[in-house]
């Protein structure tokens, strides 16, 4: 599965703290994530992970563009809920893609550690089943 990880700068510490436990289950898949956090999780967390641009220059956005094109089953996304941040549109618009397209997305740890145990589980394999079905029928 592709899964995105994204954290607001408040928010840093948690998402590594998250990518070392659950380690296990998230080298399994293939990681993104935007510029300063993607850096972050690589060297700290030792995972390889596909890095955008940082969020506040357009990573946000690189994100929904690859859940517009169908290429991201899960959005983890470390949100700062205190912190006005000057790309909050692109933010709004990330999470709107998210219920367009029905991908399953966490804006706190809470939500994270719940969405990457039913992957481990295998929850998730209904989005294996309708992407095939999608590249059958083009
Ligand atoms: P960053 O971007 O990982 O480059 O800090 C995150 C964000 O603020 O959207």
């Amino acid at each position: 599965m592709n899964i995105a990880l994204i954290a607001h700068d408040e928010k840093k510490k948690d998402i590594i703290q998250f990518a070392v436990a659950y380690h296990h289950i998230l080298k399994g898949h293939t990681l993104f994530a935007t510029g300063t956090t993607g850096k972050r999780i690589s060297e700290e967390a030792d995972l390889t992970i596909h890095r955008f641009k940082s969020g506040p220059l357009g990573g946000d956005q690189q994100i929904g563009a690859k859940i517009a094109e169908d290429e991201m089953d899960m959005v983890l996304f470390f949100r700062d809920p205190l912190t006005a941040q000057p790309h909050e549109p692109d933010i709004t618009a990330l999470i709107r893609l998210c219920d367009v397209y029905q991908i399953p997305l966490a804006t706190n740890m809470a939500g994270a550690e719940i969405l990457v145990r039913a992957l481990d589980r295998g929850d998730l394999a209904w989005r294996s089943i309708v992407k095939d079905k999608k590249n059958n029928q083009e």
